[in-house]
């Protein structure tokens, strides 16, 4: 199945696309990580991505949409994969059909995680990360006493700032938002409530790809 997740910056889109991609072993596809891990090593993407993301602006379409086209043509992508934080804009719809559409493929479902702007906006500044296994949690606190599970230290991600949190709700509305009505008027759109528990979002998906499959 070829999947896209689509939701405002904190629905849960990377918590669920890592379950569901271990589920069906399709690859996530997260185009915020690959940034992050380019900013990281340092590379001229890392370096020109930072620019836009530390704004909570969205990185320019031609690059976005080049390094999934080529992360989609790796063979572990063959039999299906979930994107995760791509499309974020019409443009990158549109490209994103006639690549598909090149290949004899198409989409199979996208998978829309709502959660309301104040709880978005609560779990970004609450929003914690592993610095060594990755995993994201959920702490009301200033800097957590305690280690991750897997003994790593926490850290926050540098656009969870309220200034920035803002900033990137303003461009998924704008920018983002309008897929909603794209992949309906496709017939592929189904919704899922964000806000239940991490489990419940996961059992409600899979019961919607399971159905969507019957159906293919
Ligand atoms: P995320 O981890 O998905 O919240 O993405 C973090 C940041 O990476 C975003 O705020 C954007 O600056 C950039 N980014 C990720 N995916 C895209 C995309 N599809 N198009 C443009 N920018 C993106």
């Amino acid at each position: 199945m070829n999947i896209v997740l689509l939701g405002p910056p904190g629905a849960g889109k990377g918590t669920q696309a890592e379950r569901l991609s271990k589920e069906y072993s399709w690859p996530q596809i997260a185009t915020g990580d690959i940034f992050r891990a380019a900013v990281s090593e340092g590379t001229p993407l890392g370096l020109e991505a930072k620019k836009y993301m530390d704004s909570g602006a969205l990185v320019p379409d031609e690059i976005v949409e080049g390094i999934v086209f080529e992360r989609l043509s790796k063979d572990d992508a063959k039999d299906g994969f979930i994107l995760d934080g791509f499309p974020r804009s019409i443009h990158q719809a549109k490209a994103l059909d006639e690549y598909l559409s090149e290949q004899g493929k198409a989409l199979d479902i996208v998978l829309n995680l709502q959660v309301d702007a104040q709880e978005i906006l609560e779990r970004l500044t609450s929003r914690w990360i592993c610095s060594m296994c990755g995993k994201i949690y959920n702490l009301k606190v200033n800097l957590p006493s305690r280690l991750c599970e897997c003994g790593g230290e926490f850290r926050k991600r540098d656009d969870d700032t309220e200034e920035t949190v803002k900033k990137r709700l303003e461009v998924y509305a704008k920018q983002t938002e309008p897929l909603i009505s794209y992949y309906r008027k496709k017939g592929i759109l189904v919704s899922v409530d964000g806000s239940a528990s991490r489990e419940d979002v996961f059992k409600q998906m899979v019961e919607l790809i399971e159905s969507q499959r019957k159906h293919a």
